[in-house]
C-alpha cells in the first residue's frame, strides 16, 4: 500500500491555485501537525499487516511546515507503519522554504525524493503565476537539495502560460535539463474556477474553446505546439516519457503516481486528502478546523465514503492504466475482474484501434501518441452503463 500526507499550509496563495492550501499561523501548523500524527496512529493498527511501498508528502507546501515538525511526523511514520526497505518517500517543496538545514533533516529523517516546484525560469511568468520564488531561489534549493544528499529529484514545469511562447518554454527546458533532475513533470496549466486566473482568463478559455483567437491565453495551435516541444526536448535529452505528464530517467519513474494509476491501495491521511482501500473511497473533510476537531475527539474525518460497484472499478482501471505510456495489461484485468476484455469493452476497443488511437501488442493495450493528444475524449469511452 501507499501512504498520502497532505500539508495545506503556504506562504501564499498563487494565482491559479484551486488545490487545498492556504496561509496558517505557527499554532495553527503545530496544532495540525498533531492532529496528523495522530490519525496516523489511529489507523495504525488496521495497517500493520500491509507494506508500505511510498510514501508522499504532498501540498500545499509540506516544505513550509518547520522542519522539526516534519521530522516528527516522519518518526511516526517510521514507528506505526512496515516501510519496505525501498521503500520511496517524497516531499514536495516550494523554492523559497526549504534551506540547507532543513534539507539536511528530511533525509535523515528517511526522506529520499523531493519534488521542487519551479514551473518557469522566466521571472514575468513566475510573477504572473504569483509564485513566491524566483528563479535563483529555485537554483539554491536545487543544489542544497544535491548537498543533502537527494539522488531523486523532480522538477515541476508549466506549459500553456498567458503569453508563453516556444522560446521562452526552450530556455525553461534547457535550464532544466542542465541540472540533470532525474524526473521531470510537465503540466497544462488548467485554469479552474474560483481563482483569480478564472477571472481574468474566463473569456479567453471561452474563446479557445470554440477554437476562436485568443488575447492572452496560448491558443488551441499553440498549446499543442508546447505540448509537443516538451515531449520531443525530453525525449531527445535521454528522458522516458512514462505518463501524459510525467518523464524520467531510467529506474527513476515515481512509484507513488504509479501506484495511483495502477490502483494501488492507498491511505490518506490530513485535510482533503483521498483513500482508496480495498474498493472503497473516501475523503476526509477538507475544512482544516473540522478536520482538526475530528481527530482531536478520536473520530476519523472521514466524507464522501463509497464502495465502488464492479463497474466502476473497470472503468478506473482504464481510466487510470491508460494516462500511462504502457498503458494496461489484459491479463491483470482479467485475473483482477474475472471477466474478458473484449466482454467488457470489445467494440471500444476495435473502433480506438480502427482510428489509431489505440494499440495492443502482447497483451498491453496502450494509446498511440495522437490518442494521447485527445486522451480525455477517449477516456470517456471507457463509461460504463
Ligand atoms: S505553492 Fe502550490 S499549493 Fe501552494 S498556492 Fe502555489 S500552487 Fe498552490
Amino acid at each position: 500500500m501507499e501512504l498520502y500526507i497532505h500539508i495545506p499550509f503556504c506562504i501564499k496563495k498563487c494565482e491559479y491555485c484551486d488545490f487545498l492550501s492556504g496561509t496558517s499561523t505557527e499554532s495553527e501548523r503545530a496544532r495540525y501537525s498533531e492532529a496528523v500524527m495522530k490519525e496516523l496512529f489511529l489507523y495504525a493498527d488496521d495497517f500493520k499487516d500491509e507494506i508500505v511501498t511510498s510514501v508522499f508528502i504532498g501540498g500545499g507546501t509540506p516544505t513550509f511546515l518547520e522542519a522539526d515538525r516534519m521530522v516528527r511526523i516522519m518518526e511516526c511514520v517510521h514507528s506505526y507503519y512496515n516501510l519496505s526497505s525501498d521503500c520511496e518517500i517524497t516531499i514536495e517543496c516550494n523554492p523559497k522554504t526549504a534551506t540547507l538545514d532543513s534539507l539536511y533533516k528530511y533525509r535523515e529523517a528517511g526522506i529520499n525524493r523531493i519534488s521542487i516546484g519551479l514551473q518557469s525560469v522566466n521571472s514575468d511568468e513566475l510573477k504572473l503565476l504569483g509564485r513566491v520564488h524566483d528563479y535563483n531561489d529555485f537554483l539554491r534549493t536545487f543544489e542544497n537539495a544535491r548537498k543533502a544528499g537527494f539522488q531523486n529529484i523532480n522538477i515541476d514545469i508549466m506549459t500553456g502560460l498567458p503569453g508563453q511562447t516556444e522560446e521562452k518554454l526552450q530556455k525553461t527546458l534547457r535550464a532544466v535539463y542542465m541540472l540533470r533532475p532525474e524526473h521531470i513533470s510537465s503540466y497544462d496549466l488548467i485554469i479552474e474556477e474560483g481563482t483569480p486566473f478564472y477571472d481574468k482568463y474566463a473569456s479567453d478559455l471561452i474563446r479557445r474553446d470554440r477554437g476562436e483567437e485568443t488575447l492572452l491565453l496560448p491558443n488551441e495551435e499553440l498549446e499543442e505546439k508546447l505540448s509537443n516541444q516538451v515531449e520531443d526536448f525530453l525525449i531527445s535529452h535521454g528522458y522516458h516519457q512514462y505518463e501524459i505528464s510525467n518523464f524520467a530517467r531510467p529506474d527513476k519513474e515515481c512509484r507513488h503516481n504509479k501506484g495511483y494509476w495502477e490502483r494501488v491501495p492507498y491511505l490518506g491521511i490530513g485535510a482533503g486528502s483521498a483513500s482508496l482501500i480495498a474498493e472503497h473511497r473516501w475523503n476526509n473533510v477538507r475544512d482544516v478546523y473540522k478536520y482538526m476537531e475530528a481527530i482531536e475527539n478520536n473520530e476519523l474525518p472521514k466524507v464522501c465514503l463509497h464502495e465502488l460497484s464492479k463497474n466502476e472499478a473497470m472503468e478506473e482501471f482504464f481510466f487510470l492504466g491508460l494516462r500511462k505510456n504502457e498503458g494496461v495489461n489484459r491479463l491483470d484485468f482479467e485475473n483482477y475482474f474475472e471477466l474478458t476484455v473484449d466482454a467488457v469493452y470489445g467494440e471500444v476497443l476495435r473502433r480506438l484501434k480502427s482510428e489509431n488511437l489505440l494499440i495492443e501488442n502482447a497483451g498491453q493495450i496502450y494509446l498511440t501518441k495522437r490518442g494521447r493528444d485527445v486522451s480525455n475524449f477517449i477516456l470517456a469511452d471507457f463509461l460504463l452503463d
